[in-house]
C-alpha cells in the first residue's frame, strides 16, 4: 500500500470495501512505463502526470516513475512541479518538470528543475526580462501552435521571433514543442504537416530538442519518428489512445464498492426515481454504494455494467449521488449476498471500454473517478478485496 487513505481491515487482514474504492496499481503504471520505454529507445521520455497524475494521485505516481529512472515530467502548473521536484528530492535525485500552462502574467518560477512552457511571443519577452534582471539564464520550453488554434506561438508570433532571435537573449531553449490535431492517429497527414511546421520555424533559431508525440505517436510510430523528446501521459494509466496499435497496456485502476441489499420486484415494477427502469419481468435486484458522489458517471445508471460474482450484469434504475442498482436475476440466487463486492471498473470492464459506453474520453472518466472515490494505491495487481460471502460475513 503506498499512502493515501487506507480502508479498513478484517480479521482476516483482507480489505474491507465499506464504499465505492478506486484502487491505483502502481505495480501497472511501472509495467506501462516499461513498456512505453521500450517503444522509444532513442527520445527522451516525458513522463506527463499532470492534473494530478490524470487524477490518479500525483505524488505516488511521481514516486513509482523516478524509481523507474524517470528524470522528466510534465505538469500543469508550478505547484504540480513543486510536488514533483519534492519526491524527486525525498528520492536523493533531481528532476526536470515542464509547466504546460505557461507563465500566466507572471515571472518564471526561481526553482531549478522548473522549466515553464512558454504559451505565446508575450512570455518569451516576459520571460527574457526576468532573465535580464536576475542576470541568470532562464531554462524555457517554448510551445508552438502548428495547428490546434489552442495555445503556442503563432506562425506570425514565429516568424516575428526568427526575424529578431536576441529576443531569445538570457534564455535556454530546452526543448521545441507543439501537440498535434489528430494525436489518436499518429498517421495521419495533419501531423506530418505539422512536424514539418515545427521543423520548419524553429529552423534558425537556436538548436534544442523538438517534441511532437504522446502516447498515441509513441505506440504508431517507429523511433524515427519520434523526434527528439516525447510526453507521455495516458499509456502509463493504462488507457488507451489510439486504435492504430494495441500494445498490451496493463490496467491501472478498478473500482469496487459493496452490495448493499438484495430484492424481489415482481413484473412491471419501477426502479429508481422517476420510475426509470420498469422491469420487463420479475427481476431480483441488488443495491450498490456507490454513485456519482464517487465519481461515477451518471448515464452508467442505465445501460452501464457491473461484475457481481464473475458475471457481468447490467445496471438499472439510474444512478444517484450514492446508489445503483444491478439486475442479478441471472445469477443464482444463492450467489450474491450483502457485503459483497460488486466491480463497476476492472477485468472486463476497462477504463476505455466503459469511456466508450458513455460517450466520454477515458481520460474525463479517470478524472472524475480520481475525484470523487476513495482513492487507495497499491503495488500488486490484485488487492485483497472481500467478493464472497464466507469472507465478507466473519
Ligand atoms: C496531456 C498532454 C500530453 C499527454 O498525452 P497522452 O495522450 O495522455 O499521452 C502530452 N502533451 C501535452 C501538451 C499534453 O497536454
Amino acid at each position: 500500500m503506498f499512502g493515501g487513505r487506507t480502508p479498513p481491515m478484517t480479521a482476516a487482514g483482507l480489505t474491507r470495501i465499506d464504499r465505492a474504492t478506486l484502487w491505483v496499481d502502481l505495480s501497472a503504471v511501472r509495467i506501462n512505463y516499461r513498456l512505453m520505454r521500450r517503444r522509444v529507445p532513442r527520445a527522451t521520455f516525458g513522463a506527463v502526470v499532470k492534473a494530478d497524475a490524470y487524477g490518479l494521485g500525483l505524488a505516488a505516481v511521481a514516486a513509482t516513475l523516478v524509481d523507474e529512472g524517470c528524470r522528466q515530467f510534465w505538469v500543469n502548473t508550478a505547484d504540480e512541479a513543486d510536488t514533483v521536484l519534492d519526491v524527486a528530492a525525498g528520492r536523493g535525485t533531481t528532476a526536470t518538470v515542464f509547466t504546460l500552462q505557461g507563465l500566466q502574467g507572471r515571472a518564471p518560477a526561481a526553482r531549478p528543475g522548473v522549466v515553464p512552457v512558454l504559451a505565446a511571443l508575450e512570455e518569451v519577452d516576459r520571460a527574457a526580462a526576468a532573465a535580464a534582471s536576475a542576470d541568470r539564464r532562464v531554462a524555457v520550453a517554448i510551445q508552438l501552435d502548428t495547428g490546434l488554434g489552442r495555445i503556442g506561438l503563432t506562425e506570425t508570433e514565429m516568424t516575428t521571433l526568427a526575424a529578431d532571435p536576441t529576443r531569445l537573449a538570457g534564455l535556454a531553449v530546452v526543448v521545441w514543442m507543439s501537440q498535434t490535431v489528430n494525436y489518436h492517429r499518429p498517421t495521419d497527414p495533419v501531423n506530418a504537416c505539422q512536424r514539418a511546421r515545427l521543423e520548419a520555424w524553429t529552423r534558425g533559431l537556436p538548436a534544442a530538442p523538438l517534441s511532437l508525440l504522446t502516447s498515441a505517436g509513441c505506440e504508431v510510430l517507429p523511433p524515427e519518428a519520434q523526434l527528439d523528446a516525447v510526453r507521455v501521459g495516458s499509456a502509463l494509466y493504462g488507457v488507451r489512445t489510439t486504435e492504430e496499435a494495441r500494445v498490451a497496456l496493463a490496467p491501472v485502476v478498478r473500482v469496487a464498492a459493496p452490495i448493499l441489499r438484495l430484492s424481489d420486484h415482481s413484473a412491471g415494477a419501477t426502479i429508481g426515481y422517476g420510475g426509470v427502469t420498469r422491469l420487463a419481468r420479475a427481476s431480483r435486484i441488488a443495491t450498490i454504494g456507490a454513485g456519482y458522489g464517487d465519481g461515477l458517471a451518471p448515464s452508467l445508471g442505465d445501460g452501464g455494467r457491473a461484475v457481481i460474482a464473475g458475471c457481468e450484469v447490467p445496471l438499472v434504475g439510474g444512478l444517484s449521488m450514492s446508489l445503483v442498482m444491478a439486475d442479478v436475476s441471472a445469477l443464482p440466487a444463492a450467489a450474491v449476498r450483502p457485503g459483497m463486492v460488486a466491480h463497476l471498473i476492472g477485468g472486463p470492464l476497462s477504463i476505455n471500454r466503459v469511456a466508450e459506453q458513455i460517450g466520454w474520453t477515458p481520460n474525463a472518466l479517470l478524472l472524475h473517478l480520481g475525484k470523487g472515490a476513495r482513492r487507495c494505491h497499491t503495488d500488486r495487481a490484485a488487492p485483497p478485496v472481500i467478493d464472497d460471502d464466507r469472507v465478507a460475513n466473519r
